[in-house]
């Protein structure tokens, strides 16, 4: 028999699959998804692969295959879902498949057990970049060396033990890499295992309201026939969406079924994992997330393949991967959020994903949010989701009062700083009372670029066509693309004057300022710069809620799904900051991003309170978000979606080339284009001529972009991948990406 094989390798040749001879004794072994030994290349190293296909014959002279393997195989469905994927993201199975395994175990070294708890957790201090230019440099030469640094790489919280076990190492390794400077090894009080015994009192099913009622019944029907539906429950914060999908999953249990909850990353918090231990036990729960090490994180996937009692997995985006046997209901939390759109390879959207399992396994896919994403709530009105609404809050408590401040009244009365006067009393107020305060800012550092006055000169990054960002903290200037960092410019290179200013304002300087205006009030910060693999946003927040700080001062971050009792107040210190970016959904996401925010003012009981400070106090998003009405700005939205022809009405296809040379990057594009056009007689698709991207250059790479509208069909997958196939170059990458979360 012959066996079409995928290796498991980086080679950048798109999905090539490979011929192999199973000899006879091997033979009983042969089966879809198993795991194979193969020689391959030149030097004939033994390489691992999965088998995709079974033949009697091949049109090659092939090799035999050298083991098949059953240990962490992957069944027929999975395979024909990394099919599908591949082609459809346009990527290698190899990268498809990868997302189906057990964590960590990639790697040929497979474990059994973790047994020893560690505490000394292994981080890197050198970026992806910096790693693999050494490792093609040949700096770092040992094969020990180099798997110790891939596997910190593709993993988050990695203990000392963990990795020994994962890459075959021992610690004399790991020493030497923090002796050349490549990692720190931290003492760490272990994170918090989700399965840690915890006194959770029980909790039974709360007696549904008529909306909530008709909803779960609505649902239910699908859950008892085993069918397939997919259902939009929108519904404010607090109308009981939670509740439902409690009481739905205790529907699938009744029949012996596993379901699937998907959560935003960041919203994944204890207390909302307590809710689901309440309801059903830690026994039938599993959960994924990264911030569990890697070793929990395997013994958690492993339990879902093995454990009969796990009825629940909840987890972030690739929790829509978990190997679960019968699968009988998949539910996406707040499923306006862009982190389930993967924005690496492979891009997929776990929505789609939740879509071909649902059908496959006959079970319902039900999504929810306060502010469903545009395309969600148009295809429910459509009629293709079940459109199921909430109106009231299930407890009764208030939504919280809005306040529009116009930031040019407040210049025209001559203050010209961060707080308008009305936040600053409200401030003042908070302060006197007791209560806590969240102000947001979408942007971090102290000032956002640094120019010179007499000749106009500003600071670039090296390697990226981007300003770069002052962080006072570090006296340092850093690049938020790329991670390049230098020290700060007192003097200008180009005309050596003195008369040096700092523009545009981030979370550093508002704390600083915070600290000026209020100098008796405590403060904590949460952005990219406070929150590190070490510190996780979970302390800061607990360090918020339990330490009696006074106001928590963050980027986006602090606006998800966190329940604050004592916050009264929340302060938007200049809401347009993420309106006029190049993005047809701009003012999609200031929508949600207000709406979320406000959302965190008020919760239990006591009066809450909204400000937003505005240069554009009459934007319709701004206007929509005062009054936290989302059918209202839908209207308008999707007024604009059709008359520009942006999603749902077409689908973007951003086909993004980049290469070291710029004379390169464009002839590529150009060719890739040309193709383009020659197939496109019919017209399906409107094809732009190629642009250098809106930031034309990030880590030394040059970039153009092609941008496509159409709908994205089979006949325009093909056509897409004909435009790409034998393009030659070695350094150049092309990525595609079809509705994208970002334009940059
Ligand atoms: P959402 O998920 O929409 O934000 P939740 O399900 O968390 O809403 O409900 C908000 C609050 O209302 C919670 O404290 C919850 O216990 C309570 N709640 C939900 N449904 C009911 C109900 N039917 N009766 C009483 N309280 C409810
Ligand atoms: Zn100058
Ligand atoms: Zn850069």
């Amino acid at each position: 028999m012959i066996v079409e094989v995928i290796i498991n390798s980086n080679v950048k040749d798109l999905n090539r699959i490979f011929d192999y001879n199973v000899p006879i004794e091997l033979e009983e072994k042969i089966k879809i998804g198993r795991r194979v030994i193969v020689p391959f290349g030149r030097m004939k190293q033994s390489q691992e692969g999965y088998i995709i296909g079974i033949k009697e014959k091949s049109d090659y002279m092939i090799k035999d295959v050298n083991d098949i393997l059953i240990e962490n195989s992957i069944d027929e469905e999975r395979i024909e879902l990394a099919r599908l994927m591949a082609r459809k993201y346009f990527c290698n199975i190899s990268d498809c498949i990868k997302l189906m395994l057990p964590p960590g175990t990639t790697s040929k070294n497979m474990i059994n057990r973790m047994k020893e708890k560690s505490s000394r957790f292994v981080y890197l201090l050198k970026s992806e970049d910096e790693i693999k230019d050494d490792i093609e440099n040949k700096i770092i030469k040992s094969e020990k060396q180099k798997r110790i640094l891939n596997f910190l790489i593709d993993n988050d919280e990695v203990s000392t033990v963990e990795l020994e076990i994962f890459t075959d190492t021992t610690s004399v390794t790991i020493k030497t890499l923090e002796q050349k400077g490549y990692i720190e090894i931290v003492e760490k009080q272990v994170e918090r295992n989700p399965f840690l015994d915890k006194n959770i009192q029980h909790t039974e099913n709360l007696k549904l309201t008529n909306e909530q009622e008709k909803a779960f019944n609505t649902i239910n029907e699908n859950i008892k026939e085993n069918k397939y539906g997919e259902f939009l429950i929108y519904g404010i914060t607090g109308s009981g969406k939670t509740e439902i999908y409690l009481q739905l999953i205790g529907e699938t249990i009744k029949k012996d079924k596993t379901s699937i909850v998907l959560v935003p990353e960041i919203s994944l918090t204890p207390q909302m994992v307590d809710r689901f231990i309440a309801r059903f036990g830690q026994g039938k729960i599993a959960i994924l997330h990264s911030k569990l090490s890697i070793g929990e994180r395997y013994d958690q996937w492993k339990k879902i393949e093995k454990d009969d009692n796990i009825k629940i997995v909840i987890g972030a985006r690739s929790a829509i991967f978990a190997p679960v046997k019968n699968l009988g209901l998949i539910i996406i939390d707040e499923e306006h959020d862009s982190s389930y759109k993967a924005d690496s390879t492979p891009r997929y959207h776990a929505k789609e994903i939740a879509r071909y399992l649902g059908k496959k396994n006959n079970c319902p896919v039900v999504l929810g949010s306060a502010t469903p994403d545009i395309s969600t709530y148009f295809n429910a009105l459509k009629g293709d989701i079940k459109l199921l609404t909430l109106t009231k809050r299930a407890n009764n408590s208030n939504l919280p009062k809005v306040e529009i401040i116009d930031l040019k009244d407040e210049l025209a009365q001559g203050n010209r700083s961060m707080l308008s006067r009305k936040l600053y009393s409200e401030i003042e107020n908070n302060l006197t009372n007791k209560k806590q305060t969240i102000l947001f800012l979408n942007r971090r550092g102290y000032s956002t670029f640094v120019m010179c006055r007499n000749c106009g000169y500003t600071v670039k990054c090296n390697k990226c066509n981007v300003s770069m960002t002052y962080h006072i903290e570090s006296n340092r200037l850093k690049c938020h693309y790329c991670g390049y960092e230098r020290k700060n410019v007192t003097v200008c290179p180009e005309c050596n004057s003195k008369n040096i200013r700092y523009f545009g304002t981030g979370t550093e300087k508002l704390e600083i300022e915070i600290k000026k205006l209020f100098p008796n009030s405590s403060t904590i910060r949460m952005d990219v710069d406070t929150v590190t693999k070490k510190n996780s946003h979970e302390m800061i927040l607990d360090k918020f809620k339990n330490d009696g700080i006074d106001i928590l001062i963050g980027t986006q971050m602090v606006v998800k799904g966190h329940h604050f009792p004592n916050v009264t107040l929340v302060g938007v210190i200049a809401a347009d900051s993420s309106l006029f970016i190049d993005d047809y959904r701009s003012s999609e996401k200031t929508f949600q991003l207000l709406t979320q925010v406000a959302g965190r003012a008020g919760r239990e009981g006591q009066e809450g309170k909204v400000i937003i400070q505005t240069y554009n106090p009459d934007n319709f998003a701004i206007e929509c978000s005062k009054m936290q009405n989302y059918i209202m700005f839908y209207n308008e939205e999707i007024k604009y979606r059709e008359m520009l022809k942006f999603p749902p009405f077409c689908d973007i296809i951003k086909i993004d080339v980049s290469d070291y040379s710029k004379n390169q990057v464009a002839k590529l594009s150009m060719q890739i284009y040309d193709k383009l056009v020659n197939q496109n007689e019919d017209n399906r698709m409107s094809i732009y001529k190629p642009m250098p991207a809106p930031i034309d250059k990030i880590k030394d790479r040059y970039r153009w972009r092609i941008l496509i509208r159409c709908r994205f069909t089979n006949t325009i997958i093909d056509r897409v991948n004909n435009s790409i196939t034998g393009i030659k170059s070695n350094s150049a990458r092309v990525s595609i990406d079809v509705n994208p979360n970002s334009m940059k």
